[in-house]
């Protein structure tokens, strides 16, 4: 994926193209000939498209021919409405006591979490939801039994539970029991309502990871990918069957070397004088810092690729400024750009790379490049 010199201090660029590719993929993987009775696909764009800007990724999305986006949260789910998207969107984590009305005026579709929540929605002249079972993963979902979602449903004249669903705690884990007790509870529930004449039509389980790593009776009427949109999956544990699809990133990260000095032997860089030169160094100083999402645990951990190869951070990342050791790229100049995220010939960086140094998780690094950070998209 080349990328084009921007006049930006620091960037991303996103890959239309590569978007639209992992949407496919995992299209593919779960409905292989596109008949009614394979999985349709949730695309979630939270969190601003896990910092791919969500109504860009929103709109390669609908070209693609998709029906449901999922979002988080009721301002996230208007934004797509005001910038025309007229897909049907799912609220995943709950609506605000003050948000009922832009549900409603905005047409979308709140998960409910709890029996409390259905007489408030149908109270509210609010039509459809998707319930949401807790099958173990005990944040968000309702433990209710059957014949109390059924009573519950009976008074709340006007609502219709469209869909059902749950969420895996530990889908990458083949080690662990979860994955199958959290199915086998998801499936007794829903026939138990079944047999109380609750059925919703739609049903949906799966995200990434669970699309990735089939079980059975994990792929429903719908799946909910979101990292694998963006290029990645979660590395499996223990005797996982081998991936359903392959994605790859949609997104690099640059920045600019806003300075480049040489240090002698002995001195010390930045904050806290962390580290220090054992030999004369070179060094360059990159227009970006942790402002920018820069994860500050890379301080004297991390690397980013100047000149083709990996550079080391030195020092401690700071507010809007990284220094990198560019001894072994002596050619490199201010102005030069810098990969944070992507690739330079043929060494490459990614965001499970970057979260396994910095201690946190790729979605961490992928949702933590701030708002500063100009957005540039290629086809
Ligand atoms: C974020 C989220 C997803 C998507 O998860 P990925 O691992 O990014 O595919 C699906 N469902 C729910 C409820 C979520 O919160």
């Amino acid at each position: 994926m080349k990328s084009v010199p921007r006049n930006a201090r620091c960037y991303v660029e996103i890959s239309r193209s590569r978007i639209a590719a992992n949407y496919r993929a995992v299209r593919d993987a779960v409905a292989p000939t596109r008949s009614t009775n394979e999985p349709g696909v949730i695309g979630v764009v939270k969190a601003d498209a896990y910092g791919h800007g969500a109504v860009e990724v929103a709109r390669v999305l609908a070209r693609e021919g998709i029906e449901w986006l999922a979002v988080s949260s009721v301002d996230e789910g208007v934004t797509l409405r005001t910038a025309g998207l007229t897909q049907r969107i799912l609220v995943m984590a709950g609506v605000m006591p003050w948000e009922f009305e832009a549900v409603r005026e905005q047409n979308l579709t709140p998960v409910v979490h709890s029996l409390d929540e259905l007489r408030l929605f149908a109270e509210a002249r609010i039509s459809k939801v998707h319930l949401k079972l807790d099958t173990g993963m005990d944040r968000l979902g309702t433990l209710a039994e059957a014949n109390q979602i059924a009573t519950a449903l009976a008074a709340a004249p006007g609502l219709t539970v469209e869909g059902l669903l749950s969420h895996f705690a530990s889908a990458t884990d083949f080690t662990s029991d979860q994955s199958p007790e959290q199915i086998r509870l998801f499936h007794e529930k829903a026939t138990a309502l079944r047999n109380l004449g609750v059925q919703p039509p739609l049903m949906h389980f799966a995200s990434t990871n669970a699309v990735a790593y089939p079980r059975p009776g994990a792929w429903l009427s719908l799946v909910r990918p979101g990292h694998a949109i963006y290029g990645y999956v979660s590395p499996a544990r223990g005797a996982a069957p081998s991936a359903t699809f392959h994605v790859r990133p949609a997104l690099q990260w640059k920045t600019h070397i806003v300075a480049v000095k040489d240090i002698p032997a002995g001195a010390r860089v930045g904050y806290g004088g962390s580290w220090q030169a054992e030999t004369p160094t070179r060094l360059a100083i990159l227009a970006a810092g942790y402002a920018d999402g820069v994860p500050h645990r890379l301080s004297n951990k991390g690397k980013v690729i100047a000149g083709g190869r990996l550079a080391p951070i030195v020092g401690t990342v700071s507010m809007d400024l990284t220094t990198i050791d560019i001894t072994q790229s002596p050619q490199l100049q201010p102005g030069d750009e810098v990969t944070l995220l992507g690739s330079e010939g043929d060494v490459s960086l990614d965001a499970q790379q970057l979260a396994k140094t910095a201690g946190t998780i790729s979605y961490n690094i992928l949702c933590s490049i701030s708002a500063r950070v100009r957005r540039f998209y290629t086809d």
